[in-house]
């Protein structure tokens, strides 16, 4: 796929550029390295960063080992990030930030403050160095673009209980407070979304653990998490992480228009194998676009762009997929304009129904599902969305 032909593409040219030239030189769907690829940055296009500071394995001999603090892997989270850019290419026809440390962690934690992540070798500071400036560049092209946007910290626990960790700097035992206690208590302003309960009418209870947070969201998904609904707190007793430096650095709780999450993910079934890796990106671009559109009054992640109850038509509304003609998947996309049950059906030449893609509740406003034509033969196909009684049917082209 497109995605990984770049990515190759790159990794040959062995593009590289000194930090110091980093004026606003990054064009989307691009790799770029810091010096040795000790980092490694996929510009995008999208409100959404998205980074691994714990997957790395390279062990250069010029940095000695860190002698204090953890120093386990967090195995597979590398290819796990690698594997959202994909899922939210394949989804959205674009692509979110991405930032990787390609150090083993015995020889560099950026997710910690220089002192200690890098223990004074110089060039595993230039590498924590590189690798949050990628992500300030990240904010600062998303703060220009769109005015706000989120930063998702991926990591990997080892912990017994077989859940998602979201870590939005509210300890464990402030998650056991009530919701009452949780919204009067100014533990929002400190927390890593900040700047998106401050800019909302939604409770911060409700954006920690409500049905629209995104522990929520990923229980949806079939994912277990805590906080959420069904887990408002880790229990005492439970290990939980909180989130660490690069959280509190790039979120919201110190100003600034980016919010945060570090998500701590299981491993069996999650991270283990490229196939349980993909399911579990495409969750996560699932839930994040669920997310931006109950939170940031967005479309979803594919546009940023505003949906405005008095913005929407009066009847359904199902623009031409795109992209089209196609070599692979293309996304459909319709503007509903109450909330309803929607159907999308795909067609072949003889008007045969093939397949099924899409047969829920959906709210009004736009939604979209990708159709993954992978199996099929070069040709003409139809797009059938039946919305509220109504149903539109376009044309669309497979080309192999
Ligand atoms: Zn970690």
């Amino acid at each position: 796929m497109p995605a990984v032909r770049s990515f190759v593409a790159c990794l040959a040219v062995g593009l590289f550029l000194a930090p110091a030239a980093l004026a606003q030189p990054y064009e989307t769907g691009q790799v770029y390295f810091g010096r040795n690829d000790y980092v490694e940055y996929y510009a995008g296009d999208l409100p959404l960063i998205f980074s691994a500071p714990h997957g790395g394995e390279l062990t250069p001999n010029e940095i000695s080992d860190r002698t204090s603090g953890t120093t386990v892997t967090d195995s597979f989270t590398r290819e796990t990030v690698l594997a959202i850019r994909e899922s939210v290419f394949e989804y959205t026809g674009r692509y979110p930030h991405v930032v990787l440390s390609n150090l083993k962690r015995t020889k560099l934690d950026p997710n910690r403050e220089i002192v200690e992540a890098a223990e004074g070798n110089q060039w595993a500071e230039q590498a924590w160095t590189e690798y949050h400036g990628f992500i300030d560049s990240a904010k600062e092209s998303i703060t220009t673009e769109y005015g706000k946007g989120f930063y998702v910290d991926i990591h990997g626990h080892g912990h017994t209980l077989q859940r998602l960790e979201l870590g939005y700097l509210i300890t464990s035992s402030d998650l056991g407070r009530s919701d009452t206690e949780l919204d009067t208590s100014g533990l929002a302003g400190l927390s890593s979304i900040g700047a998106l309960v401050t800019d909302s009418n939604t409770s911060f209870s409700e954006f920690i653990r409500g049905l629209s947070s995104l522990g929520s969201l990923f229980e949806a998904q079939g994912i277990s998490a805590v906080p959420s609904s069904s887990q408002p707190s880790p229990g005492s007793g439970n290990p939980y992480f909180t989130g660490g430096y690069s959280t509190v650095r790039h979120g919201s709780r110190n100003g600034g228009f980016i919010s945060s999450v570090q998500i701590e993910a299981y491993r069996v079934g999650l991270r283990d194998t490229a196939v349980n890796r993909k399911t579990y990106a495409d969750a996560i671009t699932a839930v994040f676009d669920e997310y931006l559109r109950l939170h940031f009054g967005w479309a979803g992640i594919v546009t940023g762009i505003e949906v405005g109850v008095g913005t929407l038509p009066e009847e359904l509304r199902v623009p031409q997929n795109h992209p089209n003609p196609f070599f692979q998947s293309t996304i459909i996309e319709y503007v509903n304009p109450e909330a309803s049950r929607v159907t999308v059906r795909v067609y072949n030449m003889l008007g045969q129904e093939l397949e099924t893609i899409l047969d829920r509740y959906e709210p009004a406003g736009v939604g979209r599902i990708s159709w993954n034509a992978r199996q099929r033969p070069s040709g003409i196909y139809f797009y059938e969305v039946e919305a509220g009684g109504r149903s539109i049917a376009n044309k669309m082209i497979l080309l192999r």
